[in-house]
């Protein structure tokens, strides 16, 4: 079977033919840095990280192209608030949209354009667009330029929207200065004290969508393979994104993958909402692999209501499968992933990115591994925890692999590692001597500074609680 996707534009499940045989090239809007990440900006990002995964599983050498909106009206707004600088919120807000990203195990961009330093690819694109009759500058002088919407036949096919049936774009201090309601700002002219940069139409800063089109040429080409994105984005932002670069002569984007949005409450997260689940706070209820395989398990074009139980569950299931690799590197030792994943997992992948599918194919084969290690067969333990591996690395889930045993407190994990063992050590003693009142005072005093130990038959083993 081949792989392939449902891509939004054809509204239907197409094949994957990359552009370039052997080469995937992806861009996806990445944050618009007014604010640290909660959960719901950092789905689309496990989302995408993912495909790329699976399409490096593939053989394809991938391209991901990410950006940074850096400047925005809400970027602005958050500095006039705090009286500091616009670039000071973007900042800080991008180390900790990375942070996030790291945190939660996503593999860096092959490259993260920031909007602000991409302002002559945008003069340039503008200038293809206004040669070529699709744009304008307002004819006020304010330094606007809008697109011409009603030059681009195809305007609303993205989108699956009849241009008559559209609302105007809210984007101008001043509806006169457009042709028509729904044209929209390529540019929007200084306005005093906010940012601004030089053009041949005058003083101005980028609109939102132009920085897409500019960027994604500059670093996948006029057309790349996949572009990639919240639901939310579709309109207007993809729209437009199309209607700039096809108007302008580039093929631009072959498939539109777009992931669901996350929900509280069955309500669009909003900045309020949001505050609630930011990354850090998420990473003390679980831990971050716990939360990624949380935010991977629903299909990416899904909808996921955040809940705290369904939180627990995701984390509980995760550590199902975790426990058959601690179980079985217990028993056989040592265990590689395999060089190729399962049949069954790899198809449902294939069907686009069916990852809860695949996910079952994975549990299988734990339950499998966990009968294996009760009857005791060592080889049938070594290929099932080989193959689990193998699958929870495409998913960027290994718990073996060094993204999260290298993790910021792994070292420190080492050194409690050696301070239980010694304590148990001291457990076991009493127990010897048949002194239980003493052993159960060792293991009270380890919950107490929060380590709980469970017994198994193959002795001791401990874990961090969790609260
Ligand atoms: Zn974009």
């Amino acid at each position: 079977m081949s792989l392939r996707f449902y891509d939004t534009s054809a509204r239907q499940v197409r094949d994957f033919t990359p552009l370039r045989e052997g080469c995937a090239s992806l861009y996806l809007c990445g944050a618009t840095v007014q604010a640290p990440p909660h959960i719901g900006h950092i789905r689309s990002g496990v989302n995408f990280d993912i495909l790329r995964r699976w399409l490096t599983y593939h053989g394809y050498r991938v391209t991901l192209c990410r950006n940074v909106t850096d400047i925005d009206d809400k970027i602005i707004n958050v500095a006039r608030g705090e009286g500091v600088e616009w670039w000071e919120v973007a900042e800080r807000n991008q180390r900790a949209f990375t942070a996030a990203y790291d945190t939660l195990g996503c593999l860096p961009p092959t490259v993260e354009p920031r909007a602000t330093g991409h302002v002559p690819e945008m003069i340039e694109l503008m200038r293809r667009l206004i040669d070529r009759g699709h744009a304008y500058p307002a004819a006020d002088g304010s330094g606007d330029v809008y697109f011409d919407v009603t030059s681009f036949p195809d305007y609303g096919a993205l989108s699956n929207q009849r241009p008559d049936q559209m609302r105007g774009a809210a984007d101008t201090d001043d509806d006169r200065r457009k042709r028509d309601p729904r044209d929209f700002a390529l540019w929007k002219g200084a306005r005093p004290g906010e940012p601004s940069w030089e053009t041949p139409w005058g003083r101005g800063r980028p609109g939102w969508h132009l920085e897409c089109s500019a960027m994604s040429t500059k670093y996948l080409g006029g057309s790349f393979d996949i572009h990639g994105g919240g639901l939310d984005l579709v309109f207007p932002h993809h729209e437009n994104e199309v209607a700039q670069s096809r108007a302008a002569g580039d093929g631009f984007a072959r498939y539109w993958l777009h992931n669901g949005l996350l929900t509280m409450g069955g309500e669009k997260m909003s900045k309020s909402l949001g505050n609630s689940l930011l990354i850090p706070d998420m990473v003390r209820k679980v831990r971050p692999v716990e939360l990624r395989y949380y935010l991977a398990q629903a299909h990416y074009r899904s909808v996921i209501d955040y809940s705290d139980d369904a939180l627990a569950e995701a984390a509980a299931a995760f550590q199902r499968v975790e426990g058959f690799l601690t179980r079985a590197v217990e028993v056989v030792g040592a265990v590689e992933p395999a060089g190729r994943v399962p049949g069954p997992f790899a198809a449902a992948m294939d069907d686009d990115l069916g990852v809860s599918q695949a996910l079952a194919v994975l549990h299988g084969h734990v339950r499998d591994g966990n009968t294996a290690i009760t009857e005791g067969g060592k080889e049938r333990i070594a290929e099932l925890a080989g193959q689990v591996r193998a699958m929870l690395a495409v998913l960027g889930l290994d718990p073996l692999s060094d993204t999260w045993t290298q993790s910021a407190d792994s070292g420190l994990s080492d050194v409690v590692d050696s301070l239980v063992a010694v304590a148990l050590e001291q457990r076991q003693a009493a127990r010897a001597r048949k002194d239980y009142a003493a052993a159960d005072a060792i293991r009270d005093q380890l919950l107490a500074a929060g380590v709980v130990v469970e017994d198994t038959p193959r002795g001791p083993r401990w874990e961090l609680r969790r609260s």
